[in-house]
């Protein structure tokens, strides 16, 4: 458990139950989904720079592959837990059937804070676990990607461990990669500008104009950077951001009520993604508690940092005036805390729909692997964008005809086409 008394497997489960009661699932199609169907649990030794060696505890657990291999990123955190995996590998499935890509669903883990890592033993790190999975990944079994502290560096070493055991290259094992050695442009924009273009429709659908609209953001990492730097292109206005500092281990909210100038706040983030406070304040910010972000007087609520932020208690604090929350994190409401989302009529965009465009984008990265042929930038995002729209659009429009919640509108969708999967497979 990663947050006092909060499992998120048992939020997945608990969302993913609601939903199998509503459409009445197969008994044994319910047993089979609720659970991840393969879980290894490794220890991996690093010899670090000063000569002696640490083990770490890593994980891969794949949920399903009915659909297609199994897809997700690999985290590094220092409070990794193998729920928090499981339940992440279960969001990845639904993820990827939601959007309608032939992928399945799978995460992986590592206990560790690469902060106080060097790039050997960053290194090192990424190659023992590979060497851990090494016949259980791989471009037709389960295709890894960046997540939380790790990135297309992480995923190079990773699939050069990969193709020096299998004797070969074999570009589509591992998405994320850099751009020139098989990755895709617009992968790093992906998740975020997905969030944005979930919002673009939510918005539509409430016939409000974006350039009209205030946003209070979690986080200002990758999906958070992305997203807000779409959103304000699209004229909207962000007038908090709530980031992690990395050098007193808090968080803070740094708030300009006229609207923050994004590239500004991106340009004195340091390497950790810690905002300087001092040039905040030169930037004419004022400097709140970590948690005010979502108590403010906004339009929309994005959060795109941490799991379990919008519970029965915070969402005491949500003003009337919010009208959208867009969920860029994985897991960010808690299941209880979704009937007050409801009753005060919030239109949500949830997260397996809202933060799919990463994983989207990694399939388009795996296709262009497999042609060995890569699109221009342009055409990515296009292709995103047209993605991203029609699997809202599908979920908006089961949610009005059948008067859902949005929430259970796309895991409808999204257990429904694995559980064909899993019937025409004649799994059960
Ligand atoms: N880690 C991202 C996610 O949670 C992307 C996974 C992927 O590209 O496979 O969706």
């Amino acid at each position: 458990m990663n947050q006092e008394g909060y499992n998120p497997y048992i939020a997945a489960q608990t969302q993913f139950d609601r939903v199998a009661d509503l459409i009445d699932l197969d008994p044994s199609v319910r047993q089979l989904l609720r659970q991840p169907s393969r879980e290894v649990h490794f220890t991996i030794p690093v010899k670090m720079d000063d000569g002696t060696t640490k083990v770490f505890n890593g994980y891969r657990i794949q949920h399903n592959a009915a659909r297609g291999p199994a897809k997700g990123g690999i985290r590094f955190h220092p409070q990794e837990t193998a729920d928090t995996v499981r339940a992440l590998s279960m969001w990845m499935t639904w993820k990827c059937a939601v959007v309608d890509i032939p992928l399945g669903g799978g995460k992986g883990g590592v206990i560790c804070d690469p902060h106080n890592l060097s790039k050997g033993e960053q290194e090192r790190l990424c190659r023992g676990y590979v060497r851990q999975i090494a016949s259980l990944m791989g471009p037709v079994q389960d295709v890894p990607a960046p997540d939380v502290m790790t990135n297309g560096q992480h995923m190079l070493w990773m699939l050069d461990e990969y193709e020096a055991i299998h004797g070969g290259h074999y570009p589509g094992a591992i998405t994320g990669k850099p751009v020139g050695l098989g990755g895709s442009l617009g992968r790093t924009e992906a998740t975020g500008y997905g969030v944005i273009y979930s919002l673009r429709e939510a918005l539509k659908a409430l016939d409000i104009q974006p350039a009209s609209t205030t946003a209070s953001i979690q986080g200002f990492g990758n999906v958070a950077e992305y997203a807000a730097r779409l959103y304000s292109t699209m004229g909207g206005t962000v007038i908090a951001i709530s980031c992690w500092d990395q050098h007193d281990g808090k968080s803070y909210t740094f708030r300009n009520l006229n609207g923050l100038d994004i590239e500004a706040m991106i340009s004195i983030k340091d390497s950790f993604g810690t905002i300087n406070k001092e040039k905040a304040i030169g930037l004419g910010c004022e400097i709140l508690e970590g948690s005010e972000w979502i108590a403010q007087d906004v339009d929309i609520l994005l959060p795109c940092a941490l799991e379990n932020q919008i519970t029965v208690d915070s969402f005491a604090k949500i003003s009337k005036k919010v009208k959208v929350i867009c969920e860029g994190a994985n897991g960010p409401t808690a299941p209880d805390a979704d009937a007050l989302i409801q009753e005060r009529n919030i239109f949500l965009v949830p997260d397996f729909l809202a933060n799919a465009g990463g994983v989207t984008c990694s399939y388009f990265e795996q296709v262009q692997c497999n042609m060995n042929y890569f699109w221009p930038k342009d055409e990515v995002l296009e292709k995103l964008d047209s993605k991203m729209t029609s699997a809202f659009q599908a979920v908006y429009k089961l949610s009005r005809e059948k008067d859902i919640y949005m929430r259970n509108a796309a895991y409808v969708i999204a257990i429904n086409r694995v559980a064909e999967a899993v019937k025409l497979r004649g799994w059960v």
